[in-house]
Parts: C-alpha cells; structure tokens; sequence
C-alpha cells in the first residue's frame, strides 16, 4: 500500500473505488474497504480529519489520530492508495468556494455547517481522486442522503454506495467517539440503538423510538431517505459525547 500526502503525486489508474475517512479506523470503515475491493481494480482510502466539518472545536480537538495504525488496518483490507493529505493541501490560502447541500434534517439543523463541509471535502475528493464509485456507511444516513443528493444535483460521474451498520456484540454501533464513552456511559448508551430497534417495529416509530430511549435526551429522532430506502435515525448527547444510529424501516441500501 502507497500512503501519499500530495494531490500532484496521486497517479492512478484503472476503476477506482474511494473510502473517506478520517481515520481511527475500525470494523466499520474495513467493512466499506472490503466492499470496494469485491468491485473495483483499484482502492484508494482517504484519511483526513476534515476541519471544515466540525462545528465544535472541542471534537475536533478531541478526535482520535494515529496514522500508523490506521495504515496497518487500511493494509490488511487490501487497500492500495492511502491518501493523507494535510489541512494545508486540501485547503490552501485564499481557499473561498464551498459547495452548500441545502436542507439536511435534524442532523444538518443539530450541527450548523457540518454538511457544508462534508459535501465540500467529498467534492474535492471526488475530482483528485475521480472515482467509478464512493463508499458511505449507513451509520451516517443524513451524511449518506447528502452524498447522494450532491451527485445527482451536480450530476457528477460516481456511482455511490451505502454499507450496513458495523455494532458492537452489545449492540452499540461502532465509532471512533465510542472510545470517550466511561463504562457507565457505555451502558447508558445501549439505550440508543434498543430504542430505535423498538421503534422499529411500532405503529409510530418516532414516538416509540422517544419514549423507549430510557431517559437519554434525543438531539432528534426522525425518519430519513436514503435513495429508495427510509431509515428510523436519532443522535442522543451521553455525557460529552454525541452518538447517532439508526435502523433500516423500509426498502434496500445499495
Ligand atoms: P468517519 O471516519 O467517521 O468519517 O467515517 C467514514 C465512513 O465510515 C463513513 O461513511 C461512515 O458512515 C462509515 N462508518 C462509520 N462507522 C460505521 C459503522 N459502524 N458501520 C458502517 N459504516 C460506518
């Protein structure tokens, strides 16, 4: 596996399937890598801790770095590009052109300019790295609908991918912020993906999802379409730490 830092040094070739990340990998972005190595001849990584899409400093701040590891695991899922580039790279002196997705839920209404960098930086790397397909996960549904919009709105030439949720044995959906939650938290936190499974199969699953998440304040709890499928989504604040989830109602992610 080739890690590369500069865009101008990025000479591929072939189909190519991109993964963005920002790194502190786990099951959950090794199962988007495996994806796009069943289908494409070429597997780029993207691992850049994106400034422009934290709202709160403090996150960005806190958010878990160690590029060592996370090339040793983009290795073993058969990665061949790893790109690294640094904040300066990706936004230069004089950087000014944003791409704005427009409405984005509870998700987007939670986290003001989340999405504006979130579509930006998926943008750019859509151009440098010019992929046949992109690989979001479902944990991220809002993030997963913006994508989507992005690329049939601008009509841009990449097929874009949804994968399933990774949980833990308990439950929890995996995240690189799982890691701040104390035990206790932890157990707090199984309320979140309980509830929504609960909601999942009431008459009102907004409602049920509500009043089953066992005291946890929800920042939203809401349905979202991603392409053809709806899913049932919430964020919940426990302690410090911001966790969303959500769960399949209807249709097929593909
Ligand atoms: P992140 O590094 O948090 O920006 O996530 C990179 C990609 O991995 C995003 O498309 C996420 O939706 C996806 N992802 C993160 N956690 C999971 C998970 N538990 N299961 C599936 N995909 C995930």
């Amino acid at each position: 596996m080739k890690i590369v830092r500069g865009i101008g040094e990025l000479q591929l070739s072939g189909e190519i399937g991109l993964v963005p990340t920002m790194g502190a990998l786990h099951d959950g972005h090794v199962a988007l890598l495996r994806a796009a190595r069943t289908e494409n001849e070429l597997v780029v990584a993207s691992l850049f801790v994106n400034p422009a899409q934290f709202d709160e400093q403090a996150d960005l701040a806190a958010y878990p770095r160690d590029e060592e590891r996370d090339a040793a695991i983009a290795a073993a899922a058969g990665v061949d590009v790893l790109f690294a580039p640094s904040a300066e790279e990706l936004y230069p002196a004089g950087f000014a052109t944003w791409v704005d997705p427009g409405e984005a839920g509870g998700e987007g209404a939670s986290r003001p300019g989340h999405f504006r960098g979130v579509a930006t930086v998926c943008l750019k790397l859509f151009n440098i790295v010019r992929p046949r397909r992109a690989y979001f996960g479902q944990k991220d549904a809002q993030q997963a609908a913006v994508i989507r919009r992005l690329v049939r709105d601008l009509n841009l030439d990449v097929a874009i991918r949804v994968v399933p949720i990774v949980r833990d044995a308990d439950g929890l959906a995996l995240s690189s912020r799982n890691g701040r939650l104390s035990a206790e938290e932890r157990a707090q936190a199984l309320a979140l993906p309980r509830a929504l499974a609960e909601g999942a199969s009431a008459a009102d699953p907004v409602a049920a999802t509500r009043a089953a998440l066992n005291g946890l304040a929800p920042d939203y709890v809401e349905l979202v379409e991603i392409g053809g499928a709806t899913v049932l989504a919430a964020a919940v604040r426990v302690g410090s730490t911001r966790l969303i989830d959500n769960v399949l109602l209807k249709g097929e992610l593909s």
